[in-house]
């Protein structure tokens, strides 16, 4: 099964890179307020580079004076499975199996921006509604 990281990125601002695992790189995500288990929350997510897959196991600190300088930690993995719609599609269903992210959650593309994405949590056994996200650092 694909998996799934979410790392935690203390560049010059703080955000979440949410990151799927499909077609042999890792498909990725910008999430400033990063992802949420509420389903009255709909998270902002930039559309960003495709990233190697060996990408998905880093935790360190990228140098100042590179692209992203910061500390980088993995705030959730998992594996994940498609339930219905691509990318392609502009709508992706998928569940989550991680420790902080569980049950189905979409990608929607908006129409405001090419890249810009929203990330919502379904309605489902795993909803939290008075999910507060927490960091690592
Ligand atoms: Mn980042």
């Amino acid at each position: 099964m694909p998996y799934f990281v979410v790392h935690e990125h203390h560049a010059r601002q703080l955000h979440f890179d949410f990151r799927l695992e499909r077609d042999g790189v890792l498909k990725s995500w910008a999430i400033p307020k990063g992802p949420s288990m509420n389903p009255n929350d709909k998270r902002l997510a930039i559309m960003v580079e495709d990233h190697d897959l060996e990408y998905g196991s880093f935790e360190g600190v990228i140098p100042e004076g590179e692209y992203g300088a910061g500390e980088v930690y993995i705030w959730d993995s998992g594996e994940y499975e498609t339930v219905k719609g691509s990318i392609e599609e502009g709508q992706w269903e998928f569940r989550l199996k991680g420790q902080k992210l569980k049950g189905k959650f979409v990608l929607i593309k908006t129409k405001a921006k090419p890249d810009q994405w929203l990330l919502i949590k379904k309605k489902d056994e795993y909803a939290d509604y008075n999910f507060v996200l927490k960091t690592r650092a």
